[in-house]
């Protein structure tokens, strides 16, 4: 067997096509969205997040704002500039790229944006509300593997779903969100026993774990869907090259639709930032909501 291919690209292309259209209403109206990103440092990753992030927020209509912070900057300096974010009236969704240098603590910042403009889902209120199943801000990731996984297979109504990772930024929104659909969800993570024989009983395997190439063949029940979060660069070859946490060409002979790396999740996540700012801007604005 060989898996269908789940087009990220294609599909986070359609999302952003979307938000556009939903931009263009509220400019016809005299409101443009707008998105502050704050970045810290100069890791080169994030560097390049950011970039991509503000070309398709402009390529979509939105305002896009950008902070870009000394890696030496205060914990009361970036508190400051949240702060008046959080009150600026043209900003309706603020994203602070992570990880945050060490000398910075991570939850204070991220609980000092206004939770309705948090458009990663990483306030503490907005974890709460996805938690006992109220409208929340969704973390963008998990968020694009629950439409993909739509998408593909309709109804998720009791199928079981393995999540390869506890993270608070994918893997625990991922498996709320799997919860939500009434998939019969487990949790892994690196002290799991026998992670392999959990993971072959699954209709849904999503794996975010951070590890190149780490879920082979062996891992996956045949027919199953399986979602490669993972973003990984090693050399290979001599060259560099991007793998996800699923090893791709032994898995695919066994799965029935994967997500390749890249163009599978990745894409997936800048659009749902989009989708998460205009729900933001047509909330602050007393509109009604996008679907
Ligand atoms: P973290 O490092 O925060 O979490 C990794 C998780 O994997 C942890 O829960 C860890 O367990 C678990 N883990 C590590 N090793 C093993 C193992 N051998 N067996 C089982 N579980 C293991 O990573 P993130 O959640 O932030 O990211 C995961 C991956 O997704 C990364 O590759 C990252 O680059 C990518 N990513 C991609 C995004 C996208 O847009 N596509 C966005 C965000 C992340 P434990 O808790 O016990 O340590």
């Amino acid at each position: 067997m060989t898996a269908a291919v789940i087009d990220g690209k294609a599909f986070a292309a359609e999302v952003r096509g979307k938000v556009a259209a939903g931009v263009a209403g509220l400019v016809a109206k005299g409101i443009t969205p707008g998105l502050a990103v704050v970045l810290v440092g100069e890791d080169p990753a994030s560097q390049v997040y950011v970039r991509s992030k503000g070309r398709m927020t402009v390529e979509v209509g939105m305002n896009s704002f950008e902070h870009k912070l000394d890696a030496s900057v205060g914990q009361a300096e970036l508190l400051a500039l949240i702060a008046a974010l959080n009150a600026d009236p043209a900003v309706h969704g603020i994203l602070v790229q992570l990880p945050l240098p060490g000398h910075l603590e991570e939850a204070a910042v991220i609980n000092a944006i206004d939770p309705a403009k948090d458009v990663d889902g990483f306030h503490i209120s907005n974890v709460g509300l996805l938690a006992t199943g109220q409208k929340a801000m969704v973390p963008c990731t998990p968020l694009g593997c629950l439409m993909l996984l739509r998408a593909r297979l309709g109804d998720l109504s009791g199928l079981n779903a393995v999540v390869v990772g506890r993270s608070n930024i994918v893997g625990k929104p991922m498996a709320q969100l799997l919860l939500g659909d009434s998939c019969t969800v487990t949790i892994a993570h690196s002290r799991t026993k026998d992670l392999k024989a959990l993971c072959k009983g699954a209709d849904i395997l999503v794996a975010a774990v951070g590890r190149p190439e780490m879920i082979t063949a062996d891992y996956v029940k045949p027919g199953a869907t399986v979602i490669d979060v993972g973003i990984n660069r090693i050399e290979r070859d001599g060259k560099q090259k991007l793998v996800g946490d699923v090893d791709y060409a032994s898995a695919a002979e066994v799965a029935g639709a994967i997500t390749p790396v890249p163009g599978g999740v990745g894409p997936m996540t800048i659009a749902c930032l989009l989708a998460n700012t205009l729900t933001a801007c047509c909330r602050a604005n007393g509109l009604p909501e996008p679907e």
